[in-house]
């Protein structure tokens, strides 16, 4: 399919138009949608009209910005006004939010048209997007397959050629390891580069929005077009959005980059050659690889999942049953909110509320949440360690390739273990990427992951290219 680019540019010089790209768009969707889940709701006529005034202003020669007319999938834990946003939980069924998230803001501004809002794993927490109360989303490529997870359905919007870019969130991996699993590129960005503002938060320290998209350029405009300082998130950067459209065909001739065995290791054997092939590629194009060991990422699955539940206890307090969605009548205020919640909640959801809550709880506080943190502390200052040696480090995504329904929901810890990779960049708030390179033996796509320290995705984007083009992909 049309590249987000070519969209935009057609759209803008009148060799397509907004309504055009949408109705291919919406013909997709009304074709594939109901066997793959990929959208919980489709804004039809919201996404007509912005296309319409799209192309309303291209007629009048205005300059209607950098993803003109591009249709765009917004995962479901996102505020749109007026579009209903669930989360993928019952507790939230009905809720339409009043205002915008800050993204929705900036993707408008730049001519996108938002087309719906997509399936995830209930508030984010999951693998497979088998967590959502609404059905899983199938993985496109083999829908007896999951498409990872969180944003299970913001990845398959992609993969099946429903739009050329979505948006997703990541917390501990809900854009790469899907991204990895569904071959397409995935970007958790810089902590504080894209604002939060209007995403519902799962762990509001770790949470990070971020694109997907089939080609390494189009992530680089989406990021750039959502990135920027907000006055609304006090955990935005007071800085303006980067220049990474530019910079994606820097190359990587004198770049050191460090393949790190924890992020490697124990992974399947089709992933871990890749990987190593991924290194080759890098090292032909001009980069100095060299293996380095980083022991202390070992501990950030462990912390992770006290840290984020920690969060999730807190941020989740807020749906009682009075101020949004779902509530179930009872006889008094402490019944009704017990009721409401356990209604409303899923399995996976109730497991992280308790685990937090346990996690903060007085007398096990130090033990637990602050032992978490200590772990966080030594994590950030082991990349620190590793940046001051090599400019970016390379390892894989997920330690294996899209896996069956069902492989790993009983066992909430087979299912954590899929974030072992993943986890470390959000605890030290570094970006990440995840591009897809080389295919396993039953075909499918593998994804490998390229960290850079704070702010470094100009390089990582340019280092993604590489991999891209030795990969055969553009
Ligand atoms: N799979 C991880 C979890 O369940 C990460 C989720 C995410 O990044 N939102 O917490």
């Amino acid at each position: 399919m049309k590249s987000a680019v070519d969209i935009a540019a057609d759209v803008r010089s009148g060799a397509s138009s907004a309504r055009e790209e949408l109705e291919r768009t919406l013909g997709v969707i009304e074709a594939r949608n109901a066997e793959l889940n990929v959208f919980l709701h489709v804004d039809v006529d919201g996404a007509r009209r912005a296309a319409q005034a799209i192309d309303e202003r291209v007629a009048r020669g205005e300059d209607v910005g950098a993803l003109a007319g591009v249709p765009i999938a917004i995962k479901d834990n996102m505020c749109q006004v007026g579009i209903p946003t669930t989360c993928s939980s019952k507790i939230l069924k009905g809720w339409r939010p009043p205002y915008d998230a800050t993204v929705i803001t900036k993707i408008v501004a730049a001519g996108a048209v938002p087309v719906g809002k997509t399936n995830l794993d209930e508030f984010a927490m999951g693998s497979s997007t088998e967590n959502s109360a609404f059905g899983p989303t199938r993985n496109p490529l083999d829908p007896t397959r999951v498409p990872g997870g969180s944003s299970g359905g913001s990845a398959a919007a992609v993969a099946a050629e429903m739009t050329a870019i979505s948006l997703g969130s990541d917390t501990g991996g809900s854009i790469r390891q899907p991204a990895a699993l569904c071959g397409l590129v995935g970007v958790k960005p810089t902590y504080g580069l894209v604002s939060r503002y209007g995403l519902v938060a799962f762990a509001s320290s770790l949470d990070q929005i971020g694109p997907f998209s089939k080609t390494v350029k189009d992530s680089a405009v989406l990021l750039e077009v959502i990135a920027g300082h907000d006055p609304r998130d006090s955990t935005s950067l007071p800085e303006p959005s980067p220049s990474l459209v530019a910079h994606v065909n820097d190359g990587v001739a004198g770049k050191r980059i460090g393949l790190v065995r924890e992020l490697f290791e124990g992974a399947d054997e089709n992933v871990v050659t890749c990987v190593r092939a991924a290194a080759d590629a890098l090292r032909d194009a001009g980069a100095d690889v060299v293996e380095l060991s980083i022991p202390e990422l070992a501990l950030t699955l462990s912390a992770y999942y006290l840290i984020a539940p920690a969060e999730a206890s807190s941020n989740l307090a807020r749906f009682d049953g009075v101020r949004y969605g779902l509530r179930v009548k009872a006889d008094d205020v402490t019944s009704m909110m017990e009721a409401t919640r356990t209604a409303g909640f899923g399995a996976e959801v109730k497991r992280r509320i308790m685990l937090g809550t346990y996690a903060l709880s007085a007398g096990y506080y130090d033990a637990y949440y602050g032992q978490a943190l200590k772990v966080r502390t030594l994590t950030i200052e082991a990349f620190a360690r590793a940046y001051a040696q090599v400019d970016l480090l390379l390892g894989a995504t997920t330690p294996s390739v899209a896996f069956k329904f069902g492989d790993k929901t009983d066992d909430p810890m087979a299912m954590y273990l899929n974030d072992v990779f993943t986890i470390p960049t959000n605890l030290a708030g570094d970006p990440a990427l995840s591009v897809p390179f080389g295919t396993a033996d039953e075909g499918l796509p593998v994804g490998v992951q390229l960290l850079g320290p704070g702010r470094s995705e100009a390089q990582l984007f340019a280092a993604a290219r590489v991999l891209e083009i030795a990969d055969g992909r553009s």
